[in-house]
């Protein structure tokens, strides 16, 4: 897939650059899509690493949207694609935006029913998921994948905060296995928090290198998002490789994503996404009888 060549036209330090691009890509990949507009004012919430909290101000909104197949229950996927002031916002968070639009191609092309959402605003304190979420069609949504840093190492990690049914395939342990990936109790904050609050389930999936995956459950203790990260682990989290990608890092560049990792993120979330339902109790247990007779 060409990926690098997508994300370098998403990839603009601009909001408003991105989000001509982002329309342009759908467009050009016959997705149609919807803005979901509204001026929402901001919250310091979303401050996680470096940033002081600000003084709230009033933002314009603009959520886009694009579906798969017609109405009916339907899984959920998001991305932001707006940027921290001052970065170029490829991996965080271009590189999952690319993979959505693959995503929603793949998706419409095997008729699976998916609501797909670029968000805007999740750099200032998650405006867009949350105006998504306050006027989502709560019946009709099985659960909430949600993408963020998805361009850079060799290892999936995927954060759930609420046990659910349609979520599974995301936390099934022998696929995380085959795709090098893991679950964690703690990631950055990112746009499953609105979903969070509405108490839906939600699947938080990021790429980062193994041995920064390994330093996550370090991090479980802080998983509340009432809790912050005391000022020493704060510290070591800044020495993360995959820190360095964000936020104006030294690896906060197109050229520093990787098609590998950006593919890895892809080829598992559809795999998920396309796992035959999974059996209940009762299955299992006759199946496995069967076996025992043979
Ligand atoms: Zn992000």
């Amino acid at each position: 897939m060409e990926w690098k060549e997508t994300l370098a036209r998403l990839a603009a330090p601009e909001n408003e650059a991105r989000f001509e691009a982002l329309t342009q890509e759908l467009a050009r990949r016959g997705l149609s899509y919807e803005l979901q507009e509204s001026d929402e004012t901001t919250s310091s919430d979303s401050a996680f690493f470096f940033r002081a909290p600000a003084a709230p101000k009033t933002v314009h909104v603009r959520n886009v949207i694009t579906r798969t197949a017609p109405e009916g229950p339907h899984v959920l996927l998001g991305a932001h694609y707006d940027t921290h002031e001052g970065s170029c916002g490829a991996n965080d968070n271009a590189a999952a935006v690319c993979i959505l639009l693959a995503l929603a191609e793949e998706l419409k092309r095997r008729g699976i029913a998916a609501e797909i959402v670029f968000f805007d605003g999740e750099e200032t304190g998650m405006t867009g998921s949350k105006l998504y979420a306050r006027s989502m069609d709560r019946q009709n949504i099985t659960g909430m994948v949600n993408l963020d840093m998805c361009g850079y190492g060799d290892t999936v990690v995927v954060r759930r905060k609420k046990n659910d049914r349609a979520l599974a395939p995301f936390f099934d342990k022998q696929r995380l296995k085959r795709f090098s990936g893991r679950e964690v109790n703690y990631l950055p904050p990112s746009d499953d928090a609105s979903f969070i609050a509405e108490r839906m389930g939600t699947a938080n999936i990021a790429v980062m290198p193994e041995w920064d995956a390994a330093f996550m459950p370090a991090l479980d203790q802080y998983a509340s998002f009432s809790l912050g990260i005391p000022p020493e682990l704060r510290q070591q989290m800044a020495q993360l490789e995959i820190m360095s990608t964000l936020h104006g890092g030294v690896r906060d560049k197109v050229e520093c994503v990787q098609d590998s990792a950006m593919q890895l993120a892809y080829d598992f979330v559809l795999d998920a996404l396309t796992a035959p339902p999974e059996k209940g109790f009762f299955a299992r247990l006759r199946e496995r009888g069967k076996g025992a007779q043979e």
